[in-house]
């Protein structure tokens, strides 16, 4: 099976950065464009798959599972991390000699689409390292910010994530601190894409009655069918819906299966199954990939990036036409980016 015939993949989240921060901090640069790196990602494994781009996560970890997988970098620095991690983006684009570009506008990723060069977007997973006063903000929008998640599963200054185990629901009580509020205030000043994916039931709620963006979930699937705390209950979708957002579909085992197992044994059209419902309720705009890779466990049988073909071979099986599967693959995030950013 080849991609030929594929559309390209713009994919709402990965945490390569997080891998290149944590084990390939001498050289990210040179082992992400040259691969094989260990993980779902790398350039050449991206030109296989046809990826062609997507928002790619600056992750600041807990300061324990920092410490002890990253010794060398103790003492815990949110600021210096999320710095660190803006650089390693930046030197792979100075090291492609003009295959990949951090993107800061919607204009600029289809350009990068239209040339064949690797559309990168610069997003902030836990935004521990802004101070209250959101001094900070300006200078990561100017190194390419252009989508914050206030925070991660931990609570933060600004507020508390999802915490708690499978089967969960969302709400994990307190949502967002005041603090949290002026952040979406000032990202909604800035047009700064808001991602809910690790919101708990009272932060998306705030978010929803706060921002005046479209509503984003860049990597959760549908509670209905995996009741995992992170992803979204009906009424939290029909927001989504409402607000003209989008879901980005998580390829994550754990967040795909009835049982909610880390299970590679788990076949592609768990996500199909996930698509369908997300489709059915938000419609055909409004639905895309938000993979998770260097995140999280895949099926097998999707392997790593270079297994997307895999997927959309799986939806055109599933009886979703060319025009759909283009807009899963990609239009429907240019949209709500344009939406979100301006065109
Ligand atoms: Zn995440």
């Amino acid at each position: 099976m080849n991609n030929l015939h594929n559309p390209p993949v713009f994919d709402g989240h990965n945490d390569l950065l997080l891998n290149l921060w944590l084990h390939h901090d001498e050289h990210p640069a040179d082992v992400f464009l040259q691969g094989p790196l260990k993980g779902h990602l790398d350039l050449p494994r991206a030109r296989l798959g046809g990826f062609a781009g997507g928002l790619f996560a600056v992750f600041v970890p807990p300061a324990d599972y920092a410490a002890q997988m990253k010794p060398a970098a103790a003492p815990h620095d949110p600021l210096g991390i999320t710095r660190r991690q803006i650089a390693i983006l930046h030197q792979i684009e100075a090291s492609s000699a003009g295959q990949a570009r951090v993107c800061r506008s919607a204009r600029e990723i289809e350009q990068c689409m239209q040339q064949g060069v690797l559309a990168m977007v610069l997003h902030i997973e836990g935004a521990e390292a802004l101070d209250d006063e959101l001094a900070l903000l300006d200078e990561f929008y100017d190194a390419g910010v252009r989508s914050i998640g206030p925070f991660w599963n931990l609570p933060n200054q600004f507020g508390v994530g999802i915490s708690g185990g499978f089967p969960g629901s969302p709400d994990s009580g307190d949502g967002l601190t005041a603090a949290g509020k002026a952040l979406l205030r000032a990202c909604n000043r800035k047009r700064v894409m808001i991602d809910l994916s690790h919101m708990n039931e009272k932060a998306f709620w705030q978010t929803a009655e706060i921002s005046d963006a479209p509503l984003v979930a860049t990597h959760s699937n549908a509670h209905a069918l995996c009741a995992q705390p992170r992803n979204l209950t009906d009424r939290q979708l029909a927001a989504i819906r409402d607000s003209d957002g989008l879901v980005g579909v998580n390829f994550g085992t754990a967040f795909l299966r009835e049982d909610g197992k880390r299970d590679g044994n788990t076949p592609i059209t768990e996500i199909v199954k996930h698509l369908d419902y997300l489709i059915a309720t938000l419609g055909d705009d409004r639905v895309a990939f938000g993979s998770d890779f260097d995140g999280i466990n895949v099926p097998d049988e999707l392997g790593d990036v270079a297994g997307l073909p895999r997927l959309l071979h799986a939806l055109a099986q599933a009886g979703y036409s060319p025009g759909l599967i283009e807009k899963l693959s990609w239009r429907n995030w240019l949209r709500v980016l344009k939406r979100t950013w301006g065109e």
